[in-house]
């Protein structure tokens, strides 16, 4: 199967991720490896699609047959307008990335898959948490840390849109005006700036031993925030633990069954 491609042109496939762009996604690798271990003869398809044509996109994967579909940038908003029934948690974040078709059942589970990636650690219940970022992720993580009754600081490079978002949610958390890491016990970076040419100023001094880093963004090799961590002996993972954790719960969502994922990490590795 080709790696991408319009979805005017959408192969006869059972899934897919829908994005724009969407050829840098590994949703393909990672749910073609989890039906393989599986031994289900399904397939996943990367379609592009753009804003505006997610409605009629999903009309017509429906009439192909499609089951089930992953939204990426910039569909998610959309995609809970769309969505026949939505569950708490995504009506909350204001955005959906997994839909059941045909009947059009839409969840969240970058939220849930975030807390997933969390367990290789031994983090405390109370749980202090520098979240920086206020976009699509750092709404679906700040949401669900505080479900999780976690306590929250939040950092964004513009403050009214960091305040919003504590609004909008409802959620207790406290905005800060610089990244600042004194007594965290967890820094989440949900800026993707460590994949741009910015470097956000962090001081490190500041940071407890015990400190656990999370870099949303995910590369082949370590992202610059990774390298940071590791350089000051912080233990640190990027965002392809949460890309598991998100699409594993996806297909649980779809398909009712467990989702293999160890061996939907290592086809991303
Ligand atoms: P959005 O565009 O919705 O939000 C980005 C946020 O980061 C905005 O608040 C923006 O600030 C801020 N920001 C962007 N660039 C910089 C910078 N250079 N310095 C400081 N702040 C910056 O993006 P998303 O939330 O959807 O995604 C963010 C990252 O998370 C991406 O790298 C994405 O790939 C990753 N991601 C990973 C997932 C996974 O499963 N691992 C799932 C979802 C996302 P401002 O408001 O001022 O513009």
């Amino acid at each position: 199967m080709k790696h991408w491609c319009d979805w005017r042109d959408a192969p006869q496939a059972d899934f897919a991720v829908l994005g724009d762009p969407v050829s840098h996604s590994l949703s393909p690798k990672m749910h073609r490896a989890a039906f393989a271990t599986l031994g289900l003869d399904l397939t996943y398809a990367a379609l592009r699609v753009p804003l505006a044509e997610l409605a009629v996109a999903l009309d017509f994967l429906t009439e192909k047959g499609y089951r089930g579909v992953n939204l990426t940038l910039p569909l998610k908003e959309e995609g809970l307008r769309l969505a026949r029934e939505a569950d708490e948690f995504s009506r909350h974040c204001g955005a959906v990335n997994t839909i059941r078709l045909p009947n059009r059942q839409a969840t969240n589970t970058d939220g849930p898959g975030f807390l997933e990636s969390l367990t290789v650690w031994n983090l405390p219940p109370k749980c202090k948490t520098l979240i920086m970022g206020a976009g699509g992720s750092a709404r679906a993580v700040a949401f669900a840390l505080a479900e999780s009754g976690h306590e929250i600081s939040l950092w964004n490079r513009s403050t009214k849109k960091a305040a919003h978002l504590i609004e909008d949610l409802k959620i207790q958390a406290t905005p800060l005006l610089d990244p600042a890491l004194l007594n965290q016990d967890l820094l989440v970076d949900c800026t993707g700036a460590s994949l741009q040419s910015t470097a956000i100023p962090i001081d490190w001094t500041q940071a407890k031993p015990s400190l656990k880093v999370v870099d949303l963004a995910y590369s082949k090799l370590p992202t610059p925030l990774i390298e940071a961590a590791t350089e000051h002996n912080l233990e640190a993972q990027d965002g392809k633990a949460m890309l598991v954790g998100q699409g594993a719960l996806a297909l649980e969502f779809w398909l009712d069954i467990r989702a293999p994922r160890t061996d939907m990490l290592s086809a991303i590795l």
